[in-house]
């Protein structure tokens, strides 16, 4: 029986993971999850998986709920530090890191620190903080098991090989909903047409980030800290149609593909099992059925968050946290439409030019430059004005 703790339960990597644990009820024991805020969703989660802990980032929520499950055997913590707390459960084995944003760093981190196995799907932390997640996993031996299925796609092609015979890796990108746009037609797009990914359902701020390509920007920084490689050997390809999920090329020009249909649940089964698989009821690839796959460089001028993700990558120190937290102002000032969709660009460029980059070597380092990122992401939203 592993036991497990999962960090942002009713998102969307949350519910596919759940999905997959109901179905092994004898493999699996849910401990501990978290999540911002209480609704149906969660309570009925509760009720089904029965967890020894729970705990709400929103103590008002966390109150509410309380008082809703009151005759059931679950502890509610609250708050920033009761979700840390549900991260460092002693029983757990496996903490699944699905939070959205920055808001996952110290949770994840807590979760490190206290030994466990983190299979990550924030991504968010990773670019912040990469070094010192690493650095804090290197210690005591933590292993950090990708969940974003390009990642997974790598981590799976790795397996075996050795870092030196590395050529390349290819992270590939369906280009999102918005892929054939023109640029100034991408100004005035809608929050529905912006939302509507064509191959994942996902939570709403990675679905922005695919519609931007600033999620392709956010996953070559998550790559250089997962598979400790320089910029100039993470490559990205357009492949609309999400079948290869990424690619290694090998310093014998061998180039290896992991495939599979675009469903979450597998990249998530092969961590909860890992270093085994295990058979899960899904429909096989049918490469006949589909006929055809394609594929196109990107286009870095009509997605410039890119061209930033690359420099930020290469100059590293805070501005990988000032661009993350840049990013986050805009895609929530974009979902309450207070900015147009091209203004994302605007304010996360306009940020990240403004700052001065300092070292990042604690994770106040790290905090301070996500603070001041929010402020100036503000400040910059507010001279755009309204779209
Ligand atoms: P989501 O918005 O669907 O869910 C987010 C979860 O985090 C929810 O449970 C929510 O309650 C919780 N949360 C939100 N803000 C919080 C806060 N301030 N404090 C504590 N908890 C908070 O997001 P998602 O689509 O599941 O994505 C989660 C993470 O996984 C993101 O970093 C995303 O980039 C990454 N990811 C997602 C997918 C996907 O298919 N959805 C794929 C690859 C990677
Ligand atoms: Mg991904």
């Amino acid at each position: 029986m592993k036991h497990i703790v999962i960090l942002g339960a009713t998102g969307s990597i949350g519910t596919n993971t759940l999905d997959i644990i109901n179905r092994f009820p004898d493999r699996f024991q849910v401990l501990g999850l978290t999540a911002k805020s209480s609704d149906d969703k969660l309570e009925k989660i509760i009720r089904c998986v029965k967890p020894a802990v729970v705990a709400l980032s929103d103590p008002k929520a966390a109150a509410a709920l309380k008082r809703r499950i009151a005759s059931l055997n679950v502890e509610v913590l609250s708050g920033e530090e009761g979700v840390k707390q549900v991260a460092c459960l002693p029983e757990a084995e496996l903490v699944i890191s699905a939070i959205v944003g920055a808001a996952g760093l110290l949770p994840t981190l807590s979760a490190i620190k206290s030994g466990k196995t983190v299979a990550l799907a924030n991504k968010e932390p990773m670019v912040m903080a990469g070094e010192i997640i690493q650095r804090e996993a290197k210690k005591r031996a933590v292993p950090i098991l990708p969940i974003d299925s390009e990642h997974s796609a790598i981590f799976q092609v790795l397996n075996g090989e050795r870092h030196g015979d590395i050529k390349r890796i290819v992270l590939t990108a369906s280009g999102g909903p918005l892929l054939k746009l023109s640029k100034a037609m991408k100004q005035k797009v809608t929050k529905k047409e912006a939302l509507a990914h064509p191959n994942w359902k996902m939570g709403p701020k990675i679905s922005i980030d695919s519609a931007t390509l600033m999620n392709k920007g956010l996953e070559i920084i998550e790559a250089k800290w997962l598979f400790d490689l320089p910029p100039g050997k993470i490559d990205v390809l357009i492949h609309p149609q999400s079948i290869i999920h990424s690619m290694v090329e090998f310093i014998d020009r061998s180039v290896i593909a992991q495939m599979g249909l675009p469903d979450m649940r597998v990249p998530i089964s092969y961590v909860l099992n890992y270093p085994e698989r295990t058979a899960l009821p899904l429909p096989s690839l049918d490469l006949a059925a589909l006929g055809t796959l394609s594929f196109e460089a990107p286009d870095f001028e009509r997605f410039p968050l890119l061209t930033v993700a690359y420099e930020v990558l290469k100059e590293g120190l805070t501005l990988p946290s000032v661009l993350n937290a840049a990013n986050e102002v805009a895609v929530s000032a974009f979902l309450e439409e207070r900015i147009c969709f091209g203004d994302i660009e605007r304010v996360v460029r306009q940020t990240v030019d403004a700052h001065l980059p300092q070292k990042a070597e604690t994770i106040e380092d790290v905090m301070a430059a996500d603070a001041w990122a929010r402020t100036e992401g503000a400040q910059v939203v507010q001279q755009i004005g309204s779209c």
